[in-house]
C-alpha cells in the first residue's frame, strides 16, 4: 500500500511539461525538471552553502541589524534552518503535485512565462520554454538548469535575511546569494568559481549567473564531443 501511495505521488513528475529536450547534433538530451527540482532540493549542502553566503555577506556589508540570522549564533542553527526551509519547499511541492494554487506556503513549480521567479512565501518557479535567444541550442539547457537553481538560491537566500537595499534599490543579487549559488554549483557540478572570480561586483550582480550559464554550456558541449564531465552529464539524459 505505501509503495503504491508513492507511485501515485510522483506520477505527475512524468507530466510532459516537465520534461525539456534540446538537440546538439546527433544528440538528443533531457532532463526533467520536477525530478531535477526534488534532486536540486534534496542535496544536504544547502546549509553549506548558506554558510558561505553569511560570510560572504558579512564581508560585503559588515553587520547589518536586519540580519536575521545574526540572532542565530551556533553555526548548526543555520543548518536546522536550512533543512527546515528545504524540508518546506520539497514536501510543499509533493504535496499540490507541483500546482501552486492548491498550494499552501512556497513550492517550486512551472510556467509558461519567459522568465523565473524565487522568493521567500513563493518559493521559486521556472519557465517551461526553451530561451528564444538560445535557439533549442546546448545553451538552453545549460540556461535551464542555471535558472533552477538561481531561483531557488533566491528562496534559500530571503528565507535567511531581509532584501539588501542599497541607495533605495533593492539588490536580489548580492554577494550573499551569489555565494549560496556558488557554492551549490561547486556541489552540483564542480564549479570552480566564487562570486569575485566569477566577475561579481555591485551592479554586476547577475554576472556568476552568466559565467555559470557559459560555463556549463561549455562542458555540456565539450563532453558531447568527447570529453568527460560525468558530474554534470549525470544531471541530464541524452542519446
Ligand atoms: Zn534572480
Amino acid at each position: 500500500m505505501a509503495k503504491t501511495r508513492r507511485k501515485s505521488k510522483r506520477s505527475w513528475m512524468q507530466e510532459d511539461k516537465y520534461w525539456v529536450s534540446f538537440n546538439h547534433g546527433v544528440y538528443s538530451i533531457s532532463f526533467n525538471i520536477a525530478e531535477t527540482f526534488e534532486r536540486m532540493s534534496k542535496s544536504k549542502r544547502w546549509k553549506h552553502a548558506l554558510m558561505a553566503g553569511v560570510d560572504a555577506h558579512r564581508l560585503e556589508m559588515g553587520h547589518d541589524p536586519k540580519f536575521r540570522v545574526t540572532m542565530i549564533h551556533e553555526r548548526n542553527g543555520y543548518a536546522k534552518h536550512c533543512d527546515r526551509i528545504m524540508t518546506r519547499i520539497l514536501n510543499n511541492t509533493m504535496d499540490c503535485r507541483g500546482v501552486r494554487r492548491h498550494a499552501t506556503g512556497p513550492v517550486y513549480s512551472v510556467h509558461s512565462g519567459n522568465v523565473g521567479y524565487g522568493g521567500r512565501s513563493y518559493g521559486a518557479s521556472v519557465s517551461t520554454h526553451p530561451n528564444a535567444n538560445y535557439n533549442n541550442s546546448i545553451k538552453s539547457l545549460a540556461h535551464k538548469m542555471v535558472t533552477m537553481l538561481h531561483e531557488l538560491a533566491h528562496y534559500v537566500h530571503l528565507c535567511t535575511v531581509y532584501r539588501n537595499v542599497v541607495k533605495g534599490r533593492k539588490r536580489c543579487h548580492d554577494r550573499m546569494f551569489n555565494a549560496i549559488m556558488c557554492e551549490m554549483a561547486r556541489y552540483f557540478w564542480g564549479y570552480d568559481r566564487t562570486p569575485m572570480t566569477a566577475g561579481y561586483s555591485i551592479g554586476r550582480g547577475y554576472a556568476p549567473t552568466d559565467h555559470l550559464t557559459s560555463w556549463l554550456t561549455d562542458r555540456l558541449t565539450k563532453e558531447l564531443d568527447g570529453e568527460e564531465y560525468p558530474r554534470i552529464m549525470d544531471w541530464v539524459d541524452y542519446e
